[in-house]
């Protein structure tokens, strides 16, 4: 998911709009925005689709007034499947005894369906299927006197990844988790301030990149300014390394690395660890685009647009539906026929997941004539499910949990397959000895199967690590 607020800016509300848009890659099955002004209270609008097919229109924007807002774009993760409802779509408004606040969340918690059960024993009534919403009831019952106070004591009961924007009447409230799995960062516009996922958003508005908001930091934002403190315990950062694989945005900076010199940084490093004689490297775009430039330069092999992708289209693996998903490749991409005719060609994609979208993409290009065709993968093999965030889906689907890379190479259909090694990957992201395995620097569990907090709800479930 992607969150987004502004504090002390005029029209807010078409600024949280341009932000979310610049988000949408984080999320693209609705939005929400929430502002509030002194003559209407609490405004709120929330709607499934893309953002600019609902926050560009004057009459839902009309109803937004006020100078402080936040919203929200959702994808739905592990917690929550199937198609999602209206009343799922974030951001989370609660009326405390001090006054109302809206929260938009992006992460998943790992300890939600525990906490959702033990509060509605004790009479919570939830509105929705979301693992969000535990937060809205734990500050309910919270005895702090200010709603930041509710919210820290509330954000120490939950377990898991949360990047957190929030907001009462006037203040913008600013979270991330202990091990800071999201990205969330501060910017400046004029006299106000702006919190966004990524600093992609804080660029469409013009505003300035301030900082990151560090890993179990908390920032309270008024008109007397940005108050900091750090509410848990202190931990090791343990940052989605797959951000920077795939999820951002590659005109985004996180935590001082650009995410397309990272991801061209990667495509080097495949170069060196699995070279192959061929004619042209191609992306599988967009996902592809930047490590198969790195590949190219490292390799001395001709970059072309092998594959062309359909504008139009979102990203295949936001349907839901898996009929819609294997339909969605398709629909998507096409081969370009005559470039790719008669030639040896490196493909290079960020992921294998399913294993659907190469599966496809080798027949097209196969059908196309091409002589041979080496698959790259900017990843290493993605053998776990993602518990914080992520729409990974369960073990038994992913192909890497189940087939070594030779059996997924015959799988797919290729002449090789390579995925980057998880010590070349540490290396693309500036940890030049690579993984440290008593202490990594990021989140990697996809790929490891060691999960930084422990996902205490699918263990329940029977789950093993
Ligand atoms: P597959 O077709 O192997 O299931 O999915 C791989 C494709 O989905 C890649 O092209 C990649 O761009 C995209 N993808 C990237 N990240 C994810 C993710 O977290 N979950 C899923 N399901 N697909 C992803
Ligand atoms: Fe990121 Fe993978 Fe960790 Fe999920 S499991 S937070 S996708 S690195
Ligand atoms: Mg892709």
């Amino acid at each position: 998911c992607g969150v987004f607020g502004v504090v002390g800016i005029t029209d807010a509300s078409n600024f949280v709009a341009l932000g979310l848009h610049a988000l949408q890659h984080r999320g693209q099955e609705a939005g929400g925005i929430v502002t509030h002004d002194p003559a209407t209270g609490f405004n709120q609008a929330r709607r499934m689709g893309l953002v600019r097919d609902n926050f560009t229109n004057q009459k839902v924007m009309e109803t937004l007034p006020g100078t402080i807002g936040i919203g929200h774009v959702r994808y739905s993760t592990a917690g929550s499947k199937g198609q999602t409802a209206i009343r799922d779509v974030q951001p989370f408004f609660g009326e405390f005894s001090m006054g109302g606040a809206a929260i938009a969340h992006n992460g998943n918690l790992t300890n939600a369906r525990a906490l959702r059960k033990e509060l509605i024993e004790r009479g919570s009534i939830f509105q929705s299927s979301s693992d969000s919403e535990c937060i809205i009831h734990l500050m309910a019952r919270s005895m702090g006197r200010n709603i930041p106070d509710r919210m820290e004591e509330a954000l120490r009961k939950v377990e898991g990844a949360f990047s957190i924007v929030a907001m009462t009447r006037t203040k913008l409230i600013g979270c991330r988790d202990p091990l800071g799995v999201r990205p969330l960062v501060l910017g400046q516009l004029g006299d106000g301030w702006v919190l966004s996922s990524e600093t992609c958003a804080l660029d469409i508005i013009g505003a300035e990149f301030i900082r990151d908001i560090a890993p179990g930091e908390m920032v309270v934002i008024s008109d007397k300014g940005v108050q900091s403190h750090f509410p848990f315990r202190r931990a090791k950062s343990r940052f989605c390394i797959f951000e920077h694989v795939y999820f951002s945005r590659p005109d985004s900076i996180l935590g001082d690395r650009s995410v397309y010199e990272t991801r061209e940084n990667i495509g080097r490093e495949l170069a060196k660890e699995a070279p192959v004689d061929a004619d042209l490297v191609c992306p599988v775009p967009d996902s592809g685009t930047p490590a198969a430039i790195g590949y190219s330069l490292q390799s001395g092999i001709p970059y072309a647009m092998g594959i062309i992708r359909n504008q139009y289209m979102g990203r295949t693996f936001i349907e839901p539906s898996e009929q819609i998903r294997n339909m969605g490749v398709r629909l998507k991409l096409n081969v370009n026929r005559a470039l790719v005719r008669g030639k040896r060609i490196i493909l290079v994609d960020d992921s294998v997941v399913r294993g659907t979208t190469s599966q496809k993409i080798k027949d097209m290009i196969l059908d196309a004539g091409a002589a041979e065709v080496h698959f790259r993968i900017a990843s290493p093999p993605t053998a776990w499910p993602c518990f914080y965030g992520v729409d990974t889906p369960q073990r038994d689907k992913l192909l890497a949990a189940t087939m070594t890379e030779e059996e997924m190479r015959v799988h797919i259909g290729v002449d090789s397959l390579k995925f980057i090694s998880l010590d070349g990957l540490y290396r693309a992201v500036g940890q030049p000895n690579g993984r440290d395995p008593a202490s990594p620097a990021y989140c990697d569990a996809c790929f490891s199967g060691e999960y930084p907090v422990a996902p205490s709800d699918m263990i329940e479930d029977g789950f093993q690590t």
